[in-house]
């Protein structure tokens, strides 16, 4: 176990009511003492920080009770799954540091055996076709009040169902023409026990067995069993699947009927899926972002995706640190996405080298430095981490700063710099301000300083102090760079809340999500900054190099979040 994996063991996670429950069906030895959990996608979509907390959860759990966990595609529906996901998906779990017990499994493994169990359902009166239509069906359901209408070909006999199931799978019917549906119970007050829909006709190639099979198996006729087939102790799911529970039970029942007692049978323990507010997190909404291009992709650094976080700069750690925070509720909640920058600054502040850019740039003229003479000045790379050790810049007569960080005319207590004022630069000299240049239309070209040569940061007669510091860079070596930043993708906090009222989440998009910023200048050690490298930009906030730097052959930076904690002091 690596040390990361001990910071996360210490965990809350320990005393939630999942881990008591996996802890008591330990302690009676149950599956004998075995602990599998699995983690199971469907393949239409990418990941979401939603999932991220399920996996760190499944993944945790398989950790720290010396178990396993399987990665399980439940790929039901060739209709919406594809091969990109499933691979996408593979990266993400890796990225966030876990590994699977074996290879990926997927439910379409299953599919045989799944056929052959209804097959069996069928032979045991426990299933028929129904000729209806989708909307016949639905009509027929009734309400949770109100018990549902029994379909006209329920009572089919054994050898006709048999007959048409055969029919079914060999192609001889239409998509929807007819289906196959457990024989349960239409006056259930559970809906989902109302002769529920086990298999549906589509031809359509899937992604891994392709134009074998033309009937599908329903995602709740297939999930349950296929954590049966592994072997899966804790089957570990949201909350809305509590209701299908008893389904569930009802298919492994029937399915096990006559057949020796399993070693193990799953138990289903369901728990609040995460919500954060100011974003949207299911996939279809996701899928309709970027079909419609309001985001540049899956990974555009605005999604709510674990590809979009790592490539705005959120580090596994502080994702995994993240889903440990929230906790595992038995509630739905909205947890503040002020968390999850939090979790993102508290790791890149120990981690991020510190470097200088200044996105706003306004030169700085040194007039009594030589203006032939170059110095390399020491920087400190991380305050918070001394191993990080420091590196060079160069100072030179001719610098940038920031646009905001002088004034004429500045207010009470403005500690940058102004005329007659000084302010330090930073990890360099004290520099007092001696006037400007203006263009035609009063504009501020230049700064004019002087330096006090006597105060180079480190050496004796630096400790004299200015109440403002200022980041820099030298006008003659530093190099361009595009920054990006960002802000919410939507400006309600529960953008996807208001469709009852008739209101789409895309009304309330941010206009202002994305402000790409082409002015800036970086000292030039940047310059080998590699595709995802985390820095932080001293005063500014965290940053990292977007990859599209390589495809434009310019550097690129994503702003992963600012200094400023407003959850920290809220907390506090
Ligand atoms: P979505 O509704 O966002 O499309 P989903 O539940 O359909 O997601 P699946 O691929 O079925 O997506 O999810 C895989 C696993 O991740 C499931 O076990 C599911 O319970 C879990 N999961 C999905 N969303 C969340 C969430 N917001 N919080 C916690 N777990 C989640
Ligand atoms: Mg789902």
């Amino acid at each position: 176990m690596n040390t990361e994996d001990k910071e996360l063991n210490n965990s809350e996670l320990k005393t939630n009511f999942i881990y008591q429950e996996i802890e008591a069906d330990l302690a009676q030895n149950k599956n004998n003492g075995k602990v599998l959990t699995r983690f199971p996608p469907e393949p239409n979509g990418y990941l979401h920080i939603g999932h991220a907390k399920s996996i760190c959860l499944n993944f945790g759990i398989a950790r720290d009770f010396g178990g396993g966990c399987n990665l399980r595609f439940d790929d039901t529906n060739p209709v919406k799954e594809d091969v990109e996901y499933v691979d996408s998906i593979m990266e993400d779990v890796h990225w966030l540091g876990f590994d699977w017990v074996g290879e990926p499994r997927y439910a379409s493994d299953y599919f045989q055996q799944l056929y052959e169990w209804a097959v069996k359902l069928i032979k045991d009166g426990k299933a028929y076709v129904d000729d209806q239509t989708a909307e016949q069906i639905a009509a027929q359901k009734g309400s949770p009040t109100v018990p549902g209408q029994e379909s006209p070909y329920r009572n089919r006999s054994v050898a006709e169902n048999l007959e048409l199931f055969e029919r079914m799978k060999r192609g001889e019917f239409a998509d929807g023409q007819c289906v196959l549906r457990a024989k349960i119970d239409m006056a259930s007050p559970n809906m989902h026990m109302r002769d529920p829909l086990m298999y549906r006709i589509i031809h359509r190639s899937h992604h891994r067995t392709g134009d074998k099979w033309c009937i599908y198996p329903m995602y709740d006729f297939a999930h349950g069993q296929s954590d049966f087939i592994e072997g899966i102790t804790h089957s570990i799911c949201t909350l809305e699947f509590e209701v299908h529970r008893p389904l569930y039970d009802w298919f492994l029942d029937r399915v096990l009927d006559g057949a020796p007692e399993p070693e193990t049978r799953n138990r289903q323990i369901e728990f609040a899926r995460l919500n954060i507010n100011y974003t949207v997190m299911s996939k279809r909404k996701l899928l309709r972002l970027v079909k419609e291009g309001i985001v540049a992709g899956w990974d555009d650094p605005r999604m709510p995706t674990i590809c979009g976080l790592r490539r705005r700069g959120y580090t596994p750690k502080s994702v995994r640190d993240f889903a440990e925070r929230v906790g595992v509720a038995k509630r739905d909640n909205v947890i503040d996405m002020a968390l999850l920058e939090h979790c993102v600054r508290e790791d890149l502040n120990k981690t991020a080298p510190r470097v200088m850019a200044v996105l706003d740039p306004v030169r700085v003229v040194v007039d009594n430095y030589p203006a032939d003479r170059v110095e390399m000045v020491e920087v400190e790379n991380n305050p918070e981490d001394p191993t990080q050790g420091t590196r060079t810049l160069p100072f030179c007569n001719e610098l940038l700063i920031e646009r905001d960080d002088f004034m004429e005319n500045p207010p009470k207590k403005y500690f940058r710099l102004a005329p007659g004022t000084e302010v330090r630069l930073k990890g360099a000299y004290i520099v007092r301000c001696v006037g400007v240049d203006k263009d035609a239309q009063g504009n501020i070209t230049t700064i004019h300083v002087t330096y006090d040569a006597d105060t180079l940061s480190g050496m004796p007669g630096s400790e004299r102090k200015v109440k403002g510091t200022l980041h820099w860079v030298s006008a003659r070596h530093a190099i361009a760079a595009e920054v990006r930043v960002y802000d919410r993708l939507f400006n309600d906090p529960e953008p996807g809340g208001h469709e009852a009222e008739g209101h789409d989440f895309e009304e309330y998009l941010n206009p202002d999500s994305l402000t790409v910023i082409t002015t800036a200048r970086v000292e030039p050690g940047l310059a080998t900054a590699r595709p995802l490298d985390h820095f932080q930009f001293q005063r500014l906030g965290y940053f990292n190099v977007d990859p599209d730097s390589e495809r434009e052959g310019k550097l690129i930076f994503n702003k992963t979040v600012g200094l400023k904690d407003s959850w920290g002091k809220a907390a506090k």
